[in-house]
């Protein structure tokens, strides 16, 4: 069986072709099944999207429309002798994939409805059924794809608690059986990539900012690393340090030891009772330090040790906080499985400190680096299983409907 899936709900166009290798059943019994991504095309607009900071919806339209059949071309062409059908006028007559899985909700609706609208013209051409995805069970799926290679989704161990990270949504979802969904915490106000992103534009960096504010953080962290390698254990606490001899650069010292230690910024919601999370608290609080900075000395952002210093402790603030709320739901739910996923699961400090605080009792899995942003390999696997789950019943084409605010259940 083949399945053609569509995911336009922000701003990247893809589209891929995978093939079932096995079957599933879901029930008292889940046989593992395989797949093979046959073709997957992707056109992202982050260039385009670039100059207004953030994502223009009506931008984000246009391209959809104008990228989804350039795509679509291409994905055919890998699996059939397209070019050559289209000339011969054959291609109308034979269906070229069975099943498509479209995204149609969350997000952007001008988006979502043009890749639902393109969807519906292929299945009536091709007189195949539809399966409309939630694009975050397609996030919550997305470590067991792979972009290139063959993949099994395996028996995994329930409950199992997914932490979704993204520039849209900040949610921890429990899954006490397989495919099965609760929100039991979100963010009140802004996503944590929503965090990223305007930080890095308080500080003149382009959009998107999650991994420009993630690569000034490492390279701050290796800094902090070198200095402490040439401190002596009882030199005291980090902020009061002398500078030590030997090998070690007093430049890089003063950077951790003076600069680091001034910037405190807050955890938020870390000591509420709940899962909420809340990030524009933290946002304004970096908003607060750039003012007081800037006071001694105007041009802060021309320096480099300013600006890794800020992303450090942004950076640490917001991994501690998804960290915190991750370990206390999965010890009220006696978690097994840990799914993180969405495009901020790409961080790495957020990668090793997850695995190093969930212990060796719980699995943490991770999609792989092209799997963690939009992509519609997790719409293909999400859209198979639901057909399965569902015992291959679809809904009627034309009930399908874009739903911007689609929430997990
Ligand atoms: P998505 O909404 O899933 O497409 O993910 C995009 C969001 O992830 C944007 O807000 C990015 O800034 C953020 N992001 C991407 N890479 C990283 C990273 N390495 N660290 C933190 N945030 C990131
Ligand atoms: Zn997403």
């Amino acid at each position: 069986m083949k399945i053609l899936s569509i995911e336009t709900s922000c701003d990247d166009t893809a589209i891929t072709i995978l093939e079932v290798k096995k079957n599933t059943y879901i029930g008292k019994k889940t046989i593992p099944t395989s797949f093979e991504v046959l073709a997957n095309s992707t056109n992202s607009q982050i260039k385009i999207h670039r100059e207004f900071g953030g994502v223009f919806p009506m931008m984000a339209k246009r391209e959809h429309i104008k990228n989804l059949p350039l795509l679509l071309e291409q994905v055919l062409e890998k699996i059939t002798n397209y070019k050559l059908e289209i000339r011969r006028k054959k291609i109308n007559k034979k269906k070229p994939v069975d099943l498509i899985a479209v995204t149609y909700g969350p997000g952007l609706e001008p988006s979502l409805w043009t890749g639902i609208v393109f969807a519906k013209e292929l299945a009536k051409k091709w007189s195949i059924p539809i399966m409309p995805v939630n694009h975050m069970e397609g996030h919550i799926l997305s470590p067991f794809g792979k972009s290139k290679e063959k993949f099994i989704i395996p028996n995994i161990k329930t409950p199992i608690l997914s932490l979704l990270v993204s520039g849209g949504h900040t949610e921890l979802i429990l899954s006490k059986k397989w495919m099965q969904y609760k929100i039991i915490g979100e963010t009140l106000d802004d996503a944590a990539g929503e965090a990223y992103d305007k930080v890095a534009r308080m500080m003149d960096l382009p959009y998107p900012g999650g991994p420009i504010i993630s690569k000034l953080a490492e390279e701050a962290r290796k800094k902090e690393k070198q200095s402490l390698r040439g401190v002596s254990q009882d030199d005291g606490p980090r902020g009061s340090a002398p500078l030590a001899s030997g090998d070690s650069d007093p430049e890089k010292i003063s950077f951790s030891f003076s600069l680091a230690s001034k910037i405190k910024l807050p955890r938020p919601m870390i000591y509420s009772k709940n899962f909420d999370f809340s990030f524009s608290g933290l946002k304004t609080a970096v908003l607060y330090l750039i003012r007081d900075l800037k006071k001694e000395n105007p041009n802060i952002f021309k320096d480099e040790k300013i600006k890794q210093a800020i992303a450090l402790e942004f950076e640490n603030a917001v991994v501690e906080t998804l960290i915190y709320k991750t370990k206390k739901a999965k010890e009220k739910y006696k978690i097994k499985t840990i799914i993180v996923a969405g495009g901020v699961s790409s961080n790495k400090h957020l990668q090793r400190e997850m695995k190093k605080a969930m212990g060796k009792d719980t699995e943490v899995l991770f999609p792989e680096k092209e799997l963690t942003g939009d992509n519609s390999i997790m719409i293909g696997i999400a859209g198979y299983l639901q057909f399965i789950k569902k015992n291959k019943k679809v809904p009627k084409i034309s009930s399908i409907k874009a739903k911007g605010n689609l929430r997990l259940r």
